[in-house]
């Protein structure tokens, strides 16, 4: 091995991380700051990270209704940052991976609520079958899921169908046109004998209308308590 010489010579390591991240810089979804060479895909910066930890422990609360639900949480405002821009994310622009940031703030918020004594099953609020096939995924179906790695309870993503396609209620202003718009736009399968409680699941909720008309669809067809989680209210 004459004239080779490769005891003393020392290479910096180019991990697949660093190369990856080389190629493709990382930035913030929430706030798109740069995260660094170093940083894991998928994450959030350290400010987001604790604004979003901030809102889960501030605004994470019990709270009553609306009638047939009895109780709903929430993790933030759907105003609060870095949360609305998250949610902006994993709906419009297709970042379904944007869930993955988010679960440890989903299970920080739900680490004290009971579920599995108080529900049998997860239910999240569908999506008409054609918004479906242009998003490609539910975003409702993606939370329920990772809540449902929190509690072990299962997913039952059949149990509610839409009946009929209805507007986006975040561009419609007036409460009681929002209310007109989702009336009867759900259907919900006879749950069977073990399955009568059941968490409903969204992405964010305002006048609580769609939770509402989900809850009634969910009531005529024999579930006995309806619980609901949303990640912003
Ligand atoms: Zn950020």
């Amino acid at each position: 091995m004459r004239g080779v010489k490769t005891q003393n010579v020392k290479y910096r390591a180019v991990t697949p991380l660093k190369l990856m991240n080389f190629l493709f810089p990382p930035f913030c979804p929430g706030c798109q700051v740069y995260l660094g060479l170093k940083a894991s895909p998928r994450q959030l910066c350290r400010e987001c990270a604790m604004a979003l930890r901030q809102s889960a422990e501030n605004h994470t609360r019990q709270q009553r209704g609306p009638h047939p639900i009895d109780l709903r949480w929430s993790m933030a405002g759907y105003r609060d940052e870095p949360l609305a821009t998250l949610i902006h994310k994993l709906k419009y622009h297709r970042k379904d991976w944007i869930i993955e940031a988010l679960e440890p703030f989903i299970e920080k918020c739900t680490a004290d609520i009971k579920w599995n004594s108080m529900v049998d099953a997860i239910v999240p609020v569908p999506l008409h079958p054609s918004r479906l096939r242009r998003r490609g995924f539910n975003q409702a179906e993606i939370i329920a899921l990772a809540v449902s790695r929190q509690c072990g309870l299962p997913v039952l993503k059949n149990m509610l169908a839409r009946a009929k396609a209805t507007k986006a209620q975040k561009n419609i202003k007036d409460p009681s046109a929002r209310r007109l718009n989702v009336k009867n736009a759900f259907k919900a399968m006879p749950p069977v004998k073990e399955i009568r409680r059941i968490l409903l699941v969204d992405d964010v909720s305002t006048t609580g209308a769609t939770l509402k008309e989900c809850a009634l669809a969910l009531e005529a067809a024999g579930a006995q308590k309806i619980h609901a989680f949303t990640l912003a209210h």
